[in-house]
């Protein structure tokens, strides 16, 4: 772990839905095997381990505010801002006052329990949008992170506050099987989200290789599935399936 000092906190964005990327961190503490910031920043995925800390980050983002037009900010888009160090700096905690106190809407991210003590931070935004990732309801040692079942307990509790929720379905596994999505679908219908994103897994320079070294067994199948239709024909199953029960969108 290192503190680093930043020049800029907002930076504009290409996702959709988001005009601003906040990241209080560079590098992520779950280190999940699919992970492909790590390629998009030049940063050895060794390295990426490392987190550093945007220490003076809210002192840059209070100044931003005064400065830029208004836009829903991303947490984060290129790392967690609620990865277990954020417990020890509360940069994220710290950044969601000044928004809220500037009345800016949000959009947080996150694979960690640890969003539920924002919670009553969060509720008082005009405009707040809170997703988890979930892969699979397995647990699968290819991330990081709560483990699934906590995550989908944690958006559950947002949902029940009325706080707008979604489960970001992404990677899908590529050994999931029929029975597991549909289960997993009438999961997270029960968490009470308002929608679903769905995603696939980005092969970036050195992803192929960790899977290689999680799933040797598995390998093969896993790469016949993600080079071979495995994305088209399962997001056609999902939106089948969901239809009329919850909004399934794909991601960007
Ligand atoms: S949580 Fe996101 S940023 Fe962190 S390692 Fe996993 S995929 Fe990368």
């Amino acid at each position: 772990m290192k503190e680093i000092y930043c020049k800029t906190a907002l930076t504009n964005s290409k996702v959709p839905g988001i005009d601003y990327s906040l990241n209080p961190y560079i590098g992520c503490q779950h280190a999940c095997i699919y992970c492909y910031v790590p390629s998009l920043l030049h940063i050895d995925r060794e390295e990426w381990k490392n987190v550093k800390v945007k220490k003076n980050l809210p002192n840059i983002l209070m100044k931003e505010l005064k400065k830029k037009s208004k836009g829903i900010v991303g947490l984060s888009t290129s790392t967690d801002a609620y990865q277990p160090i954020e417990k020890i700096y509360e940069i994220t905690k710290k950044c969601l006052k000044l928004l809220l106190k500037h009345n800016w809407p949000i959009d947080i991210l996150t694979k960690s329990k640890l969003v539920e003590r924002d919670l009553s931070l969060i509720k008082k935004f005009e405009r707040a949008k809170v997703g988890v990732t979930i892969t699979t309801l397995k647990e699968e040692k290819w991330e990081g992170g709560a483990k699934p079942m906590e995550r989908l307990k944690t958006i559950k509790k947002f949902a029940n506050n009325n706080i707008h929720s979604y489960i970001f379905f992404g990677p899908i596994f590529p050994l999931i099987n029929e029975k597991e999505i549909e289960y997993c679908i009438e999961e997270f219908i029960s968490a009470g989200v308002n929608e679903i994103i769905l995603d696939k897994l980005h092969v970036k320079k050195g992803i192929m290789e960790e899977i290689k070294k999680a799933y040797p067994q598995q390998y093969q199948e896993i790469k016949k599935a993600i080079y071979g239709d495995f994305y088209s024909k399962t997001f056609k199953k999902i939106k089948e399936y969901a239809k009329n029960k919850i909004i399934v969108i794909e991601a960007w």
